[in-house]
């Protein structure tokens, strides 16, 4: 079975102790690719530190709208420049918890996705309570790759995204109860789907109150087969081949 992993933070402290160890484990265990993803500088630096290191991780750089007060149009520019990095990201909007203006925000999101067209690169999105917003600011600017990472849309915001050939991940939230997460995953084509863990955040059952790590994936993996009524295999190699033509297919223009 080969894991594509589309979104982790393992330059964070969390994996300050075993981050080798796991990392090896990751690989051995059917993770063929690691998307590291950034925040802000420090961890935007520190993915690619990390995808240096390690032939199949690559790194996305951006500043995530609780450190939109951080934003730098440079520096930004010089970070997508370093090798590995295969896309900007996670950007968007967070009404949620708005540790930043949402106007600033709103501001440092467009502009990053100005910079994201202009160099043709992917965007991880970052949405929460803010999707009609996160919307407009994209079609404003119609990106060729977008993912919504860990969607927390409904059904018809998924097939707005879909019919503009724009993916959703999926994270281990899909495991919870009750969640709206099973109801847009049954109804969308596989196609359209990615999976990531977020590690270290949002363990799935059965290892909720643990730190998460993309060790977990197998079982999202296993609920999207479940609730899709197909195999294990059969979505692990699906999103896998999405996640390699959406982040390892991208060219450069240079
Ligand atoms: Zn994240």
């Amino acid at each position: 079975m080969k894991i594509f992993e589309t979104h982790a933070h393992l330059d964070f402290s969390n994996f300050n102790k075993d981050r080798e160890d796991l990392i090896r484990k990751c690989f051995q265990s059917g993770i063929e690719y690691i998307i590291n993803i950034g925040i802000d500088e420090t961890t935007s630096r520190a993915g690619i530190e990390l995808a240096g290191q390690y032939e199949r991780i690559y790194a996305t750089v951006g500043f995530h709208p609780h450190d939109a007060d951080k934003f730098e149009e440079k520096l930004l520019r010089s970070l997508i420049m370093e090798p590995k990095v295969v896309g900007i990201g996670e950007i968007g909007l967070d009404y949620y918890r708005n540790y930043s203006p949402p106007d600033l925000q709103k501001k440092v999101f467009q502009h990053q996705v100005e910079i994201a067209v202009e160099l043709d690169y992917p965007i991880v999105i970052h949405d929460r309570e803010a999707h009609e917003d996160c919307w407009d600011i994209l079609k404003d600017y119609n990106p060729h790759k977008v993912v919504f990472h860990c969607f927390s849309g409904d059904y018809l915001f998924a097939s707005r995204i879909v019919d503009q050939g724009w993916l959703i991940s999926v994270p281990g939230t899909i495991t919870y109860k009750n969640n709206q997460l099973q109801e847009v995953v049954r109804n969308l084509p596989i196609e359209s789907i990615m999976i990531e863990t977020d590690s270290p955040f949002l363990s799935p059952i059965p290892v909720r109150r643990k730190r998460n790590s993309p060790l977990n994936l197998r079982y999202i993996i296993e609920k999207i087969a479940e609730i899709k009524g197909l195999s294990p295999n059969h979505v692990a190699e699906k999103t896998y081949e999405n996640a390699v033509e959406f982040f390892l297919s991208h060219k450069k223009r240079l």
